[in-house]
């Protein structure tokens, strides 16, 4: 049995043209439970946004194709109220950005912190009256509170490290099904980390150390694929 974060979070749009902004972007918002969609093109993004209701968008103001502003003005002539919270380059010119951020929208300057980015969207979507609690993710006797930064097994607190925590918090995000090495490395270590995939197996058994010891085994390798959290039946 396992519950995911997704049920309850934010749905989240991230349009970006700089491949490692959007990843880092994407990824910070993931690791707070919300479900994100990425476009790396404006005319994607404005597309994406008229097809679906987002409760947040993370939207860059220099774009190919159509500019952010433009983007924004034509969802709201559309009808479509969705917060936006922009990315803008230093040099941009600040009063327009200013005179464009209204009611409950934001902006954030490059280069920008990730956690700060993750704070002000946590603000909006309060504000906006949209945020959600990060579930608790179980899967059989293992729980892990993201809000609380907590894994207890069987009730006993587990103490991990951060990227640990990350990768638990992945592999139990995506429960019952098999994840290879490369898609945990993109998806739980840095964008700008480009060492080999033996990390992955490194963590797994740091991992397996801490969270099956020896209890009924909850991470499962598939020889040749990856790895995969259940469990055991
Ligand atoms: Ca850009």
């Amino acid at each position: 049995m396992s519950t995911s974060a997704s049920g309850t979070s934010s749905r989240i749009l991230v349009v970006e043209d700089e491949p490692a902004i959007n990843d880092v972007v994407a990824t910070a918002l993931r690791y707070q439970g919300h479900a994100v969609s990425q476009c790396d093109d404006g005319l994607d993004g404005l597309a994406a946004a008229e097809r679906e209701h987002f409760d947040l968008i993370v939207l860059d103001v220099m774009l190919p194709g159509i500019d952010g502003f433009e983007i924004c003005r034509r969802l709201r002539d559309a009808g479509r109220f969705s917060p936006v919270l922009f990315l803008t380059a230093r040099d941009a010119p600040s009063d327009r950005i200013k005179g464009f951020v209204t009611g409950g929208d934001d902006y954030l300057t490059k280069p920008f912190s990730v956690d700060e980015l993750v704070l002000r969207v946590a603000a909006i979507l309060r504000r906006t009256g949209q945020a959600a609690p990060a579930d608790l993710l179980v899967l059989g006797d293992l729980t892990l509170d993201p809000a609380g930064h907590e894994v207890r097994r069987g009730g006993t607190l587990i103490e991990l490290s951060p990227t640990e925590f990350r990768l638990l918090h992945y592999l139990m995000n995506n429960s019952g099904t098999v994840l290879s090495k490369a898609q945990i490395l993109v998806n739980v270590w840095d964008y700008a980390y480009d060492g080999s995939e033996n990390v992955v197996e490194q963590y797994i058994g740091y991992l397996r150390r801490k969270i099956d010891d020896d209890r009924s085994p909850l991470i499962h390798t598939k020889r040749g694929v990856g790895y995969v959290m259940r469990v055991a039946t």
